[in-house]
């Protein structure tokens, strides 16, 4: 399916690959039998690949270039602090501008009551950070019992041993186990696994699995539920709308944490700047990484409401921290970028024009005879693959969502697959021409895809 090399370049990369490099999430057999796709250039939405091909970048990198590619002013940014202030370090009492800037910033724009930040160099660290304060919170607080995180099955969380065991991917904990103290409960995917019931009565039943799973586990045990507003790399799953309103109600009732891994819905994803605020949930703690500097460069955290702030101050030292915590070059980055968000209204352009916009092509495509369901929100979306679109049955080991990637991939669309699933995420600064692309181009992937399983 792939198209011949035209570049001598792209053969010499190849090869580099295949005799030293190991690539995140990938079979290695496969990688060294086809080498990657090496991607050189980008700009706006748009990324070129070593052949020449232009693609459009429905995915945003990885969830992470809300104001797309090429913005010199992110560059100039890095630049200056690195001239100025290339690191130091915030350990021992210790701090630079950037980084207080930074937490600042933050604060202005994070829910009330959430106004502390603690760094990290990604979204997996900002996971363990949580993990070990929560239950450092619960000691200090009397109640070193409180230890269990509830979380959820196709959740995601990171890669590092605690964030893959917070998250819910099976595969991901076949391979090297899990940290203790951790449980899962099904997931609101009403397409997957909603069966007969509505999406209303799905979103009651899977909400009420957190209580089941507090009065089994004992809430003297539980320390904290952690969540995704919306599960991105699960597969874009969208809880119905009776969904959060019930988790509110169940935690209002517990004396338990509530986390939400902002890392994908943050920063403007659902038109707001978190998830939290579109769904109107009061999260204790947010874990945030991806938009926070576009992915221009490596920078998570843990944003910490003051109710725990205020638990930690009475706990000495609190023994973490990571020697790129707060590095004032991506803290210079990150507040270049938050300033272009808010300067340029990025937000409120996606939620009153692009957004809209986006979901409404997308829908377009739910008549098309192999899709069971579109379904999206802000910037993003979903488009479920189907053999039977009344009983939602799928193409069974045909791998309908692999094949879809494929024909994306080679007609200038970058499309995710989650099984049969395809995902976008797209830049938040997509411009409605730019949707419009990418629906037609999201049309005919779907009509070839089609051809290939009927064959
Ligand atoms: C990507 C992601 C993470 C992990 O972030 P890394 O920077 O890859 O460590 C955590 N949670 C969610 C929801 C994510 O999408």
């Amino acid at each position: 399916m792939t198209t011949p090399n035209t570049n001598p370049q792209t053969q010499q990369w190849q090869a580099m690959s295949r005799d030293h490099h190991l690539a995140p999430f990938s079979d290695y057999q496969q990688l060294s039998d086809t080498g990657p796709r090496i991607i050189t250039n980008a700009d706006g939405v748009y990324l070129w690949d070593s052949e020449g091909n232009k693609i459009l970048d429905g995915m945003a990198g990885l969830w992470c270039v809300a104001i797309g590619y090429g913005r010199d002013e992110l560059a100039d940014a890095a630049s200056k602090q690195m001239k100025q202030l290339p690191f130091y370090n915030t350990f021992f009492m210790t701090a630079h501008p950037p980084v207080l800037e930074l937490a600042k910033t933050l604060a202005e724009i994070t829910p009330a009551g959430m106004n502390h930040v603690f760094f990290t160099g990604s979204g997996s660290e900002g996971n363990d950070t949580m993990l070990r304060m929560v239950r450092h919170y619960w000691a200090l607080k009397g109640q070193p019992n409180k230890q269990v995180i509830i979380s959820r099955l196709n959740g995601y969380h990171g890669s590092t041993f605690a964030g893959s065991s917070l998250g819910g991917m099976q595969g991901m904990h076949d391979q090297g186990g899990v940290v203790p103290g951790i449980v899962h409960i099904p997931q609101p995917y009403w397409f997957g696994e909603g069966g007969d019931m509505s999406p209303e009565q799905f979103g009651i039943w899977a909400a009420e699995q957190l209580e089941k799973k507090i009065l089994e586990v004992g809430e003297a045990n539980v320390a904290a539920f952690i969540a995704e507003p919306i599960q991105g790399a699960g597969g874009v799953i969208i809880p119905p709308d009776s969904y959060w309103p019930k988790i509110r109600e169940i935690l209002a009732k517990y004396d338990i944490l509530f986390v939400a891994d902002e890392v994908i819905c943050g920063f403007g994803r659902t038109g707001e700047w978190f998830g939290s605020d579109y769904y109107g949930n009061k999260p204790d703690l947010m874990t945030i990484a991806k938009g926070l500097t576009s992915g221009y460069i490596p920078m998570g955290g843990l944003i910490v409401s003051d109710k725990i702030v205020a638990v930690l101050k009475t706990g000495g030292d609190f023994n973490h921290g990571f020697t790129y915590s707060g590095h004032p070059v991506a803290a210079a980055v990150a507040l270049e970028n938050i300033r272009i968000l808010r300067d340029e209204k990025i937000l409120e352009q996606v939620r009153e024009q692009t957004a809209p916009y986006l979901q409404k092509r997308l829908r377009e495509l739910a008549d098309h005879p192999l899709v069971g369901e579109v379904r999206g929100l802000g910037m993003l979306g979903a488009i479920e693959l189907v053999k039977n679109k009344s009983t939602r049955a799928r193409y069974t080991d045909k791998g309908a969502g692999m094949i879809c990637r494929g024909h994306c991939f080679n007609n200038g669309l970058i499309m995710r697959a989650v099984g049969d699933t395809m995902i976008i995420a797209p830049p938040l600064v997509i411009s409605k021409t730019e949707i419009d692309e990418l629906v037609t181009k999201a049309r005919l992937c779907l009509d070839l895809t089609l051809q290939d399983l009927q064959a």
